[in-house]
């Protein structure tokens, strides 16, 4: 029988990252928030636990901020899995140890549900770490989400969550988690992401709207969201002022997909009431940008407003990769979005431009190519390793070009080995472009 709400408790947890490498970008949990404040208003009590928390006390001596509030996380080397064997790299366990979180778990009684969150797929490790920890301790279903599960639902079964849930449709998830568990979970249509949940924070991270409107081949976007849509202007610019002034922030990133797309009737306005009330304060955009919306006047408008990290998505200058890339970028939108920003006296080292290296099939001259031609702007060019993203086209793709590659285990989906495939297996290809691009 379930007991009575008002003495429910669920615990969410952001498990510890298992990679070769990782750094806080401005990193944090952003959906997994919006189902805390759904169990908040539904008047449960909330336990929150972030392995990725550079703001723990455990960082007392140890954290030294990069830039902006980023920084690198605390981490321990581990044993590789057995099919990173040859790859000439450390693996390790990034985040707080495991022996604070079983402190903090066993203090807590009677929990009615564990809720565990993880971003990518090939961090599956992590996830099965706590997992392992709370069954040993606790009686309670876990309930998994995020991006892992969303591509990745029938792996994410054996690694032994009781509830896998895919995608990131509140509604949906509050009738899945009623029928599984017997509660009596109440939808609320206004969540916003629990911010109080952490006592300090370095930055803030926002997204004005989810999804889309392009379908680049290589994108499991759609999969998440399958409509794009913009948040409400209020309910956006309450949560960036509430928590600016509750947690003194000085920087503020933006993690939509498609930030500029309208401009003019959405972001514009956002910035305009956030800066009037709050001055000094410095905007980034971590995920790619499209160079189409960045007119002279947005660029200087973006300039004023405090925006420090400009990251341009281009991905590439080959014709066949832009067709995949939903022709969202054209040789003359880029030339143009880089001379207004310059105009506007964005610096060098403002602007950040992405590109893909290792899609199925991309050669190493045509990534070798788009790096060169860009050597001529005033940007810093940013390789973004490709990683197959299950449901994709891309994903399709690779599977044909390699067809003795287990795709289906998510670990073989991690950006930072499978362009190997694509580079003869020749890690010092990678190292090349690497190379070509910074020098
Ligand atoms: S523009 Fe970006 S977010 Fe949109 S589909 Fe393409 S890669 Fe995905």
């Amino acid at each position: 029988m379930p007991k009575e709400k008002d003495h429910l408790r669920a615990i969410f947890i952001n498990p510890p990252v298992y990679d070769f490498s990782a750094f806080d970008l401005w990193s944090k949990p952003y959906g997994f928030l919006f189902i805390v404040d759904l169990f908040v208003k539904n008047n449960w009590n909330i336990y929150y636990f972030d392995f990725m928390d550079r703001n723990h006390p455990f960082y007392q001596d140890r954290k030294k901020d990069k830039k902006f509030g980023c920084g690198n996380y605390f981490f321990q080397l581990v044993e590789k899995p057995s099919i990173y064997a040859s790859i000439p790299r450390k693996y390790k366990r990034f985040g707080l140890p495991e022996e604070i979180f079983i402190e903090f778990f066993e203090s807590i009684k009677n929990i009615d549900a564990i809720f565990i969150s993880c971003g990518m797929t090939y961090w599956y490790k992590g996830v099965q770490e706590i997992i392992n920890t709370c069954k040993k301790m606790k009686k309670a279903p876990v309930i998994l989400g995020g991006i892992y599960p969303t591509f990745c639902p029938e792996h994410a079964k054996i690694i032994g969550a009781d509830m896998v849930f895919q995608g990131a449709d509140i509604r949906n998830f509050v009738s899945r988690f009623n029928e599984y568990t017997g509660f009596q979970l109440r939808y609320i249509e206004k969540c916003k992401p629990y911010w109080q949940v952490y006592e300090k924070l370095s930055y803030l991270v926002v997204r004005t709207g989810f999804g889309c409107p392009f379908s680049c081949y290589y994108c499991g976007v759609k999969k998440i969201y399958p409509e794009y849509f913009l948040r409400d202007i209020d309910q956006v610019i309450e949560e960036v002022i509430e928590n600016v002034s509750r947690y003194n922030i000085r920087h503020i990133a933006f993690y939509d997909d498609a930030l500029f797309c309208h401009f003019e009737r959405h972001l514009r306005k956002i910035l305009e009431k956030i800066t009037s009330a709050y001055k000094n304060l410095s905007f980034h955009t971590p995920n790619g940008i499209h160079p189409k919306y960045i007119t002279p006047d947005v660029s200087f408008f973006l300039k004023d407003a405090g925006f420090k990290t400009l990251r341009l998505s281009v991905e590439s200058f080959d014709e066949k990769r832009q067709q995949e890339s939903s022709f969202k970028i054209c040789l003359s939108e880029f030339e143009n979005a880089m001379k207004n920003l310059v105009d506007a006296k964005f610096s060098k080292q403002e602007i950040g431009v992405y590109i893909l290296a290792g899609l199925p099939g991309q050669s190493i001259e045509d990534v070798a190519e788009t790096i060169k031609f860009l050597k001529q702007f005033p940007c810093e060019i940013k390789i973004a390793e490709y990683s197959p993203i299950p449901g994709t086209i891309d994903f399709e793709l690779s599977r044909k070009l390699y067809p003795t590659l287990p795709l289906d285990e998510p670990l073989y989906q991690n950006n930072s080995i499978f362009p190997l495939w694509n580079f003869e297996g020749k890690w010092e290809k990678i190292n090349w472009l690497k190379n070509l691009a910074k020098s």
